[in-house]
């Protein structure tokens, strides 16, 4: 299929070159819509800024559908996205993985059948929003000053919508793809995915199979400095999440014995608060921060930054003292939830702590156990893991990275960087499954609105959902075309 599809290209470009004055490749800055220059087949154009309505009526619609979780109860939005398929003649299934919590697949089919398809992931859970808190009712989906408002808005229905409507796009414009696109929208991400990525991992291997690549939440067109940057999640730290239960003897607080499980539980707690963990750069860290210095005025010692933590005591102080870039070198250590006595006067037996740990790729869950273990330093306090799992990467290099970075370049002359999303999403299931799966969704978010993923007053700009529906179109034809194999 490659020369079939490159020849032409070539060609055009040889004639381009003949041409006086056509040397100098065209402005950059707006796209050049590659579709031109693709020879086969016809496509029908789009109307963009009626597809972009379009979108915006179908997350408007998609915010209404109140997905909090808990309970999730996702089996509305999966029937609203499925008709939204089905309208168009792409072929869509629902799968229950208890009642209402829904998974929706969606395939459009290419021409390549030995090309491993690409999936689109999302999940249709939101995280709980408080109405008094909110300038318009947070699951209203208003259209206020350019801008669609509601709870999920950026996490995730919008990207949901960018995905699904670059699919009907490149259904509707007639481009056969040589390669399938596996449209996947799960339930219960937001409480750890188990009711849908989860659950497809384990229960619906064949929809996977023929799966290369995957993109979903976790990065995006980043504004830094007025400079553009397309940041792609290539891992993420993994949680180990554990229960410290203390020990002692109950009774009356007015004769207490010199240790309880109380005051055994705050020892512990102190000591881990005192504990620094080892800095660390992997090469995603590295990479990112080397493309920071790039950006005018970053401090110069981002060229290498393992170097500079090393070498640099003030700078490496200075850097950790941001939260976010400490918790880019470093696994994290954080108690998060106390339970005791629900008595003043009373002495419990047990007293418990939960430890939210986030480890980078490369730290062993075990090791880092132990040595939490030997920090706490007392025997008599147990300690239980509630969540972890491996650590998986994706590599740096790949098609889809090329892909990323094309459309970059096109679009906005943005260099396409990797990174380590401190966070986790449903991405690891799928990089356990030898899936290259980044976190990158080409929607342009600026730094404020970060704030609102999670926060208050989510919303998404409608030209914003235009722009990442037409970079996602590019991306996927260049992913499906031309370029890919
Ligand atoms: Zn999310």
């Amino acid at each position: 299929m490659r020369w079939a599809i490159s020849l032409p290209v070539a060609i055009v470009m040889l004639m381009a070159l003949m041409l006086p004055g056509a040397v100098t490749p065209p402005a950059l800055a707006r796209p050049i819509r590659r579709h031109t220059l693709k020879p086969t087949p016809p496509k029908v154009p789009i109307d963009w800024d009626k597809l972009t309505q379009e979108a915006s009526g179908l997350l408007a619609n998609y915010i209404r559908i109140n997905t909090t979780d808990p309970p999730g109860n996702e089996l509305p939005a999966a029937k609203m996205l499925r008709e939204k398929f089905l309208a168009e003649g792409i072929p869509a299934t629902i799968w229950e993985s208890s009642p209402g919590r829904a998974i929706l697949a969606a395939r459009l089919h290419g021409i390549g059948h030995h090309t491993k398809s690409i999936i689109l992931l999302s999940h249709m859970d939101v995280v709980p929003a408080n109405p008094r808190e909110w300038q318009v009712p947070p699951f209203s989906g208003t259209l206020k000053n350019g801008e669609i408002w509601g709870r999920g808005a950026l996490d995730d229905k919008g990207p949901a919508v960018v995905e699904l409507m670059a699919m009907l796009a490149i259904k509707r414009m007639g481009v056969l793809l040589n390669r399938d696109v596996l449209f996947l929208a799960t339930a219960g991400e937001e409480v750890g995915g188990a009711a849908g990525a989860g659950w497809v991992i384990d229960h619906k291997p064949e929809l996977y199979s023929d799966a290369g690549y995957l993109l979903n939440e976790g990065g995006g067109i980043q504004i830094e400095k007025g400079r553009k940057l397309y940041t792609v999640s290539v891992t993420e730290k993994t949680p180990l999440w554990i229960r410290l239960t203390a020990s002692g003897a109950p009774g009356h607080a007015a004769v207490p014995p010199a240790r309880t499980s109380v005051t055994r539980l705050i020892a512990a707690l102190d000591r881990l608060d005192t504990y620094r963990t080892q800095i660390r750069v992997i090469n995603p860290v590295r990479d990112y921060f080397h493309e920071l210095a790039t950006l005018g005025d970053a401090p110069a010692q981002f060229n290498d930054l393992a170097k500079a933590l090393r070498d640099d005591p003030a700078f490496a102080r200075n850097f950790v003292e941001s939260p976010s870039q400490n918790a880019q070198v470093r696994d994290t250590i954080t108690p998060t939830v106390l339970g005791a006595s629900d008595k003043t006067n009373t002495i419990p037996a047990t007293a418990y702590a939960e430890v939210d740990c986030r480890l980078l790729p490369g730290s062993d869950s075990k090791e880092f156990l132990a040595s939490i273990r030997k920090v706490i330093n007392d025997k008599s306090i147990k300690s239980d893991v509630l969540l972890n799992f491996p650590p998986v990467s994706s590599p740096q290099k790949s098609l889809l990275m090329n892909a990323i970075r094309m459309v970059g370049h096109r679009f906005d002359q943005a260099p396409a960087v990797p990174r380590l999303l401190d966070g986790f999403t449903d991405s690891h299931y799928f990089r356990q499954k030898g899936i290259v799966a980044y976190g990158f969704i080409p929607l342009e978010i600026a730094p404020a609105e970060m704030h609102e993923v999670h926060g208050v007053n989510e919303r998404i700009a409608v030209k914003n959902l235009q722009g990442g529906i037409e970079r996602m179109v590019d991306l996927l034809e260049i992913l499906g075309g031309r370029e890919g194999s």
